[in-house]
């Protein structure tokens, strides 16, 4: 069991507070109250009309591609460098992912080489931008490709709650966008995700399908297969208290980052994760690259003191090409995102990690050069 943890949960009396008021309330079934109050706040938050709150990320995406009305013979675009998670749904629909490398600005989707998937292939349907690590993709070059091409976009903004680009949330900017609040994201409810747009009947259709698409008649009347993915009102309870602490927890994650950087960034062949001045990241992990000829040291040699120390810290997301599920897929480019990977590491940065932890992750990684 690691002392120091990647990125867990940070749980406070208040969230007990606001749990256990739903408790005693009874609004234990699944709909209620502070579910209604969970969307509202999340929509506000992202500068958004509609959200509906769902039992994961992933099923918000399933659901935004299948009312996007994507189906077999459909190609959809996702960045190599990503969860499978972003990749996944694509493939519940019986479509099929075309993915993109990485640009150097911000380690997300390239949009050069989007533009070339666009101008070669005339069956993508969607194109999902993930905002890798919290901080957002060169929004305003992909929006207006996929406008050119009359492309809907879908962000994935898992990891970017609280970030912004040019002053516009995350998940503000696509056709659909979406949030995860899994154990390990910036706020959690355990496991749960929301689905949001701009369009009141894009929204309606999400919340139908991911109540077993039942008709609103008393005997289940069903013109639809559906879906079982809402949120309870029980975990609407904790993301309501977790969202009240966000601006706090990117605070603390930002301090982290910086305090990394001041310790570490002065050692030759490290590289932190670029922040573009397009953005404001929510630091959700801080994360950078050991150049293995100028540091004379690695990323597995680190990973493997951190390791020693009792310390979780991970390599980067292992790019989506490279993974023998979709190792037949179409890739454009896949050299950066594959060096990213080789050379990449998380370390930890949660909002409860005390500045002495921190310090030991500082110390445990300088002494391999000493
Ligand atoms: C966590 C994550 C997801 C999936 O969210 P879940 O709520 O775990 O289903 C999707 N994309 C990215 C980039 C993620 O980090």
């Amino acid at each position: 069991m690691p002392s120091i943890y990647l990125s867990p949960p940070d749980i406070s009396a208040r969230d007990h507070a606001s749990v256990d008021a739903v408790l005693t309330s009874n609004w234990v079934a699944p709909v209620g109250p502070a579910l209604d109050a969970f969307e509202a706040a999340v929509a506000t938050r992202a500068q958004r009309k509609y959200a509906v709150a769902l039992n994961s990320g992933t099923a918000a995406l399933h659901l935004a591609l299948q009312i996007l009305g994507i189906n077999s013979g459909d190609a959809v675009v996702c960045p190599t460098l990503t969860f499978a998670a972003s990749a996944n749904p694509i493939c519940y629909l019986g479509a099929e992912p075309i993915f993109i490398d990485s640009e150097r600005r911000t380690w997300n989707m390239d949009p050069e080489l989007l533009e070339e998937a666009l101008k070669t292939h005339d069956n993508i349907k969607a194109v999902i931008v993930v905002h890798l690590y919290g901080q957002c993709a060169e929004m305003d070059h992909i929006l207006e490709l996929c406008a050119r091409y009359e492309v809907p976009v879908i962000e994935d903004a898992a990891e970017a709650l609280g970030a912004s680009y040019r002053g516009r949330p995350a998940g503000s900017m696509g056709t659909f966008s979406f949030f995860s609040f899994n154990g390990n994201k910036i706020i959690t409810t355990s496991g749960g995700g929301m689905l949001l747009a701009n369009e009141r009947d894009q929204i309606e259709r999400a919340r139908y399908l991911a109540t077993q698409a039942r008709e609103p008649v008393a005997h289940y009347e069903h013109k639809a297969i559906g879906y079982n993915y809402r949120m309870s009102n029980l975990l609407a309870g904790l993301g309501n208290s977790q969202l009240t602490d966000l601006d706090r927890r990117i605070t603390t994650r930002k301090a982290h980052f910086d305090a990394y950087q001041r310790a570490l960034g002065n050692i030759p062949g490290i590289d932190f994760m670029p922040i573009a001045e397009t953005n404001a990241a929510n630091y959700w992990l801080t994360c950078l690259t050991v150049d293995p000829v100028i540091s004379g040291s690695s990323r597995d040699s680190i990973l493997a003191a951190l390791a020693q120390a009792d310390i979780e810290a991970r390599p980067l997301w292992k790019p989506l090409h490279l993974q023998p599920i979709f190792q037949n897929a179409k890739c454009f480019g896949g050299a950066l995102a594959t060096q990213l990977f080789d050379r990449g590491l998380c370390l930890p940065s949660g909002s409860n990690m005390s500045d002495d932890q921190r310090q030991l992750v500082i110390d445990t990684i300088r002494y391999e050069w000493l």
